[in-house]
């Protein structure tokens, strides 16, 4: 095994391992393949580590699964050391985790920031990818990790005008490094998903008007955001060998909680009611786990639907205004769920006004104002909260192509095929962290991040240890995963609406539901199952002469 780059400035052109993306993902896979002895490069658009916090700096981003939960769980003392200030971090304290885990595990001596990967090309005759950087540099290695992040790809909206626009515009998930100040300005905000509910309240606190464009209603529960204690610091520290196990193995979504025993139609309803407003009161995603076939049944969902509508009717004093902010297009949670901080009683300031697109659509934006049914709203400057390509995004901006040299857009032009989600057949030795067809964005995404980097980690050491050249995705294999993750979804409520999950908020992307909602335990059980049988399902070609992996 040869060793590792110094420095950018002792580059090389063969690497065991070309990773893509510096985000929690690619920065433990990073630490994991130097501790096994592999050379390793990682690449990486932005000019730091984080990724998705490295990106979205708009007011109001934090997290919205705890943040002792949402942190790398890998180093025992740094689960240890590291003091969370409040309950969901905000977005600079999760950046300045990720400098800190760069720093604490030296990472940063083999990635190379503002640096794009391009093009990526498998060699079938020498068997290694060929990679090739936006800054003309083209490197060999044996494997590729894409860990390209699945809310990676800020999506711009096609909207009559936009580029006529005279102010500042700006994308939630590609926000300016230097502080934006809207005082004294009239905003316009565009997109209520998770980032337009998180940064609307915060906007609406220094600007002198927001005009808030809803196309959907979206369901949010309050977080109640608030400082952690010691104690409940401790809390967590002293548990976190259960907390972890149980994230890892028990629970669907990779988060510690109390699982639901019954359903929502099993209890009265004063006994439901209760429940809710329980819920309601403790704030965060565990709204969704009062029942456990909230996600199944349209019945029992609209129980909880329908409290939530209830207290937004509540919170809200204009009633017209109430009632457009009422979502009735989807069932509670099969649109990503939405955590939030005084979101709804934004909308009694007297400096906010909600303009329904649904019914009548932006038609232009002009070089001051956004036109909706003949009238015209001026505008300062304009949030675009309008989401991403997801899970597929990123990946396809790659030019990757693999055997007889086929390219993984042409493969997935109908949408994204994979086995497990960390492969897909005809690309050998390319990997996907949290690929489509896995728990991914369903889940505690730090929990499904380090159960692919540890299943790669291993894989990459069987076949060294085996002398393996190739390790891809058999076709079978790869099908009958596909046809499964879409019989699991299409036992749920989720396909029933226009979510990014299915792709639907990017005109022409197929409608496909892309994650695997069996449940991160199941699906690691799967994918030990498969390994522990020689990981079956994949194609392995051995190499001519048993070698190490890039020697
Ligand atoms: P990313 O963090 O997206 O990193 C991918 C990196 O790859 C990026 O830095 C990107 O620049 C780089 N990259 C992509 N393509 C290329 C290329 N071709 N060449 C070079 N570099 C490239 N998940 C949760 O579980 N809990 C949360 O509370 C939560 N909150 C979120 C809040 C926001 C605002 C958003 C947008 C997402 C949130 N997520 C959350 C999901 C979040 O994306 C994941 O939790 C996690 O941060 C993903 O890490 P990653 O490394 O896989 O991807
Ligand atoms: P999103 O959920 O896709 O929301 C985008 C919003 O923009 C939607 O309201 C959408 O309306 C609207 N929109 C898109 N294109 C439009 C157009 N052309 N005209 C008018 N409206 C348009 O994106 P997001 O809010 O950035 O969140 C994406 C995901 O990132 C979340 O689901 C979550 O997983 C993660 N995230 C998490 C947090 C957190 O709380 N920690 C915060 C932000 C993001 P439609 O619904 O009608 O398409």
């Amino acid at each position: 095994m040869t060793s590792a780059p110094a420095s950018p400035a002792h580059a090389r052109e063969a690497y065991d391992v070309v990773v893509v993306g510096a985000g929690f993902a690619g920065m433990y896979m990073l630490h994991r393949l130097r501790g096994l002895g592999f050379s390793a490069r990682v690449y990486e658009q932005g000019g730091g580590v984080g990724g998705t916090w490295y990106w979205n700096r708009y007011p109001g981003a934090r997290c919205d699964v705890e943040s002792m939960q949402y942190s790398y769980s890998f180093s025992e003392q740094l689960q240890q050391e590291w003091d969370w200030s409040e309950r969901y971090a905000p977005q600079a304290e999760i950046l300045k985790y990720a400098n800190h885990v760069a720093d604490r595990f030296d990472l940063r001596r083999d990635i190379q920031f503002d640096t794009r990967v391009e093009r990526a090309v498998f060699d079938e005759r020498a068997k290694r990818w060929s990679v090739t950087t936006s800054g003309g540099e083209t490197v060999q290695a044996q494997f590729v990790v894409l860990a390209t992040g699945c809310l990676s790809n800020a999506r711009k909206p096609d909207i009559k005008g936009l580029e006529n626009f005279e102010g500042p515009v700006y994308h939630t998930g590609n926000w300016p490094h230097e502080e934006v100040d809207f005082t004294g300005l009239r905003v316009g905000l565009i997109g209520t998903g998770s980032s337009g509910i998180q940064s609307a309240p915060v906007i609406a606190g220094q600007a002198k008007h927001l005009t808030v464009f809803q196309r959907t209603a979206n369901f949010s529960i309050p977080a109640r955001n608030a400082a952690l204690s010691a104690e409940e610091r401790d809390a967590f520290r002293n548990n976190y060998p259960e907390i972890r196990r149980f994230a890892r193995e028990v629970a669907r979504n990779g988060i510690y909680a109390e699982q639901p025993d019954r359903g929502a139609l099993d209890d009265s309803e004063d006994v439901r009611r209760g429940k809710y407003a329980g819920r309601w009161e403790r704030g965060g995603l565990t709204f969704m786990y009062a029942y456990n076939n909230l996600g199944l049944d349209r019945t029992a969902n609209d129980t909880a639907a329908d409290y939530v509508r209830g207290k937004i009717a509540e919170i809200v004093r204009d009633p017209a205004t109430a009632k457009l902010l009422q979502p009735n297009s989807h069932p509670i949670g099969t649109k990503r769920i939405c955590i939030d901080t005084d979101y709804f009683a934004t909308f009694n300031r007297p400096n906010v006004s909600l303009v329904d697109i649904k019914t009548n659509p932006i038609e232009e934006i002009t070089a001051n104002a956004v036109r909706v049914a003949g009238q015209d709203h001026e505008v300062d400057a304009l949030v675009l909260a309008t989401g991403f390509d997801a899970m597929t995004g990123s990946v396809a901006k790659i030019d990757i192509h693999g055997r007889g040299g086929r390219t993984l857009n042409q493969k997935w032009a109908e949408g994204p095929k994979t086995y497990l989600g960390l492969m897909s057949a005809g690309f050998p030795n390319l990997f996907i962290i949290t690929g489509p067809g896995s728990p991914s964005v369903l889940s505690n995404m730090i929990v499904s991040i380090e159960q692919h980097v540890d299943w790669i980690a291993d894989c990459l050491v069987h076949m060294r240890k085996d002398g393996l050249a190739t390790m891809e995705a058999g076709g079978e294999a790869e099908d009958k995963w596909v046809a499964h993750v879409n019989e699991v979804a299409a036992g749920t409520l989720y396909p029933q609406a226009n979510s990014w999950y299915m792709g639907a908020n990017i005109p022409g992307k197929p409608r496909i539901f892309m994650p695997y909602i069996g449940g991160v335990g199941v699906y690691r059980r799967i994918c030990d199952e498969v390994a522990a049988k020689g990981y079956e399902g994949f194609l392995i070609e051995r190499a001519e002469q048993p070698q190490a992996a890039a020697s």
